[in-house]
């Protein structure tokens, strides 16, 4: 395939860059370049493989700003947010970069002699990764892989190539040796599949829609792949009576129109207990009201425009199903893919905007009486990504928190992502988790080695 792809600039609708679209052919040679790779990269020593990767961490910092204005005009993020994310990413690095040198197994009584494990790399893995955080996704994958002694081909989405191909620019310069970080630019019918399909490749790591995480798991199945899954979200934020009110409206607009909505952990639906609904509702549009959508590299943006036309006609069809607006924020006219921050209120728990994925700036209000509806409405969803609970009884904060059928919750507070904590879902969510000590469970193999040391 030798198609030109033009990446655009959703605030702009401007042409930002053009790569030749890759297809098939180019990962069967990305991976034979990277099971080339393999034998000496997973036989470094684990001091050098630390050294390369803090190494990296290094050169990206120094392109930090770089990669942030990168970032910001590709996905049509605010800058400072951008910066955020980029910082993310080196974090991430930094974090896997000790673990070559941690311990990599225990030892077992067996009868006769000891038993001991050890993690093995799986070998060439397979990196899908969505536009929404397109770096930062990508490192999350990449640094635990690697760190474990993996190589990697990295699929971009289509429509965000441009920092993962920086990105490999920079791991070069940084001393990774070639093959070991591999991108191809081409779509997910082609270039994805073929890497889900591909019997070369041990492994596809995939964030991105449910749909297509399905398709994923139903095509790695043929070759007995691992998978592990981070998919789309339908998260509840449960403001209680009894919790900080003001506090509660005030950081639910970052809870849910962070990214303009765009984020998987998104809590879309804002559960209200019935007595505090009128105050909630007016510290949440004085909240909104202070949100400044607009040029993404303007230092006093707060909210970018969507990712795609396709994408924001798609999230501005929630709008045209009759729930109720009970207030809105500003957005500017075109060219780009603008969206004015929306809540809806009061939303029919069974309605569309409830119960489907959004992915944009549009929350859905529902109000409820008592600790067991809440968590009825939270869990009647077949998502189960993210959430929180608001509470001043801090024992209610953690027993609402443990029955949400959810991977990843918060109680006072609506972050929930950190690069030292497992992150990943229950349900339709996903499975496998990134991020964290567990997340190097994703890239190895658990091998058991026996060792008699009694006499026949
Ligand atoms: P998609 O699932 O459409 O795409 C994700 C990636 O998969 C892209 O790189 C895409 O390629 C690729 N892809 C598409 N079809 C296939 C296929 N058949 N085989 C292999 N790869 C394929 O999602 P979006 O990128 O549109 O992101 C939005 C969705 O992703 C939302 O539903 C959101 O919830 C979810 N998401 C989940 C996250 C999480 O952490 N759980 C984080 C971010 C998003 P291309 O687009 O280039 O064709």
């Amino acid at each position: 395939m030798s198609e030109t792809l033009e990446v655009i600039e959703p605030a702009t609708e401007a042409v930002l860059a053009s790569f030749e679209r890759a297809g098939a052919e180019e990962v069967d040679e990305a991976v034979a370049r990277a099971t080339e790779a393999l034998p000496a990269w997973r036989a470094m020593t684990a001091g050098n493989r630390a050294a390369l990767m803090r190494s990296l961490v290094q050169v990206m910092e120094d392109h930090h700003e770089e990669l942030a204005q990168l970032e910001a005009r590709n996905a049509g993020k605010p800058i400072a947010s951008a910066r955020g994310e980029i910082g993310m990413g080196i974090e991430t690095f930094r974090y896997f970069s000790g673990a070559p040198e941690q311990p990599i197994g225990e030892t077992i009584p067996a009868d006769g002699g000891l038993a001991l494990t050890v993690r093995e790399p799986i070998g060439v893995v397979g990196l899908i990764t969505p536009w929404n955080f397109p770096l930062t996704i990508a490192c999350w994958k990449m640094a635990p892989a690697l760190a474990a002694g993996n190589t990697v081909v990295l699929k971009p989405a289509e429509l965000t190539p441009c920092t993962s191909v920086r990105f490999a620019e920079l791991a070069l310069e940084a001393g990774f040796p070639e093959g070991v970080v591999n991108v191809v630019v081409g779509p997910g019918s082609t270039v994805g599949r073929r890497l889900v399909e591909h019997p070369g490749v041990g492994k596809i790591a995939f964030t991105g829609s449910t749909e297509v995480g399905a398709e994923i798991a139903a095509g790695a199945a043929a070759t007995i792949k691992r998978v592990t899954l981070e998919l789309g979200g339908k998260s509840a934020n449960i403001v209680f009576a009894d919790a900080d009110v003001g506090l509660a409206a005030r950081s639910a607009p970052g809870g849910v129109f962070d990214n303009a909505g765009q984020d998987c952990c998104a809590r879309s639906r804002i559960l209200v207990e019935r007595p505090v609904l009128d105050e909630f509702l007016s510290g949440l549009e004085a909240a909104v009201a202070q949100i400044t959508v607009g040029d993404p590299l303007d230092e006093s943006t707060t909210m970018g425009p969507l990712i795609s036309a396709a994408h924001r006609e798609q999230v501005a069809s929630f709008l045209d199903d009759g729930e109720t607006v009970a207030f809105s924020g500003t957005a500017p006219d075109g060219p780009g893919f603008w969206l004015a921050p929306t809540v809806l209120c009061p939303v029919d728990p069974g309605s569309r905007a409830a119960t489907e994925e959004i992915f944009g700036p549009i929350a859905s209000v529902i109000p409820f009486d008592g600790e067991e509806e809440a968590i009825r409405l939270a869990n009647d969803t077949i998502y189960g990504l993210s959430g929180s609970v608001w509470t001043r009884d801090g024992a209610r904060g953690l027993r609402v928190a443990r029955a949400m059928e959810s991977g990843n919750l918060s109680v006072n507070s609506n972050s929930s992502v950190r690069v030292t904590t497992p992150f990943g879902g229950f349900k339709r969510s996903g499975y496998g988790r990134e991020l964290g000590p567990h997340a190097l469970d994703a890239y190895t193999e658990v091998k058991t080695i026996y060792v008699r040391t009694e006499e026949e």
